[in-house]
């Protein structure tokens, strides 16, 4: 079986982002950008069925600029056999990526597709949802637990208040939450080796795809500063200050 994971490039998710001055978005100048987490844990997850016998090659994917690349580098020194990069400059919305997504697997005919929960660059939540409702296949997502059972997977979903387990025909469509697992760190020789891994470079026209974007951004914006909090001596002073509130 194969496995398709999809990749993306996004700010490392220890960098604390800039609005530009014109309020027209994130300021990616000269900052750190890294593999969506979520994504990790994706490939981690597709590594780990690979090593149990459960899957036989593990293709990432990612749709991006050219030094996506390097994401998809990183991935294949984490294990993955080989990558596609649909090399792009514009700004690409979930629908335009599960379009994509849909066309490659449509050629590669994976058994499992194993996204990421949601990209922390745009907090979107939507492709693999978009994903499967294209490509008509069953979806877990926020998967806690993956685990194959013959031509089925079961998935333990994260849900308010627990978790969900859900048992879908495959192909199928899996987004990965935190807790599925901790992801490992590339070594040196596997960052060496993974320079010789197939890398093949692609566009979305390639894919018969329209990458023009059906949203319009009208201002980005810094959250509001918060207000300082306010100690107060005893519970009957808490008592007064809420209802002065008028909330009690
Ligand atoms: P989103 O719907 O944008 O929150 O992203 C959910 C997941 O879709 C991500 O965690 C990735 O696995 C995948 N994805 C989104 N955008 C891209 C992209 N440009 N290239 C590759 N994978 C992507």
């Amino acid at each position: 079986m194969k496995i398709l994971v999809p990749v993306k490039r996004v700010i490392d998710y220890n960098v604390k982002p800039r609005v530009k001055a014109d309020g027209t978005g994130v300021d990616l100048a000269n900052v750190k950008m890294s593999m969506n987490p979520f994504d990790e844990i994706a490939v981690e997850e597709a590594i780990r069925l690979k090593e149990k016998g459960a899957a036989t090659e593990i293709v990432a994917v990612s749709v991006g600029p050219a030094k996506a690349a390097e994401t998809l580098r990183t991935a294949l020194a984490m294990g993955a056999d080989r990558a596609i990069l649909i090399e792009t400059d514009e700004d690409v919305e979930p629908l335009a990526v599960a379009k994509i997504l849909k066309a490659i697997a449509d050629e590669e005919a994976p058994g499992l597709v194993i996204l990421g929960k949601q990209s922390i660059s745009d907090d979107s939540n939507q492709t693999g949802q978009m994903l499967a409702a294209l490509l008509g296949r069953p979806q877990g997502t926020g998967a806690n637990t993956v685990e194959i059972d013959g031509d089925h997977v079961i998935v333990k979903r994260e849900v308010d208040g627990g978790l969900q387990t859900v048992r879908l025909a495959m192909p199928a469509i899996v987004t990965t939450d935190l807790r599925l697992n901790e992801p490992r760190y590339a070594s040196l020789p596997n960052i060496m080796k993974a320079k010789q891994k197939p890398l093949a470079t692609k566009t979305a026209a390639d894919y018969g795809v329209d990458l023009a974007p059906r949203l319009k951004t009208l201002k980005v914006a810094e959250p509001p500063v918060r207000q300082a909090g306010e100690k107060v001596a005893d519970v009957a002073a808490l008592v007064e200050k809420v209802k002065a509130l008028g909330i009690a």
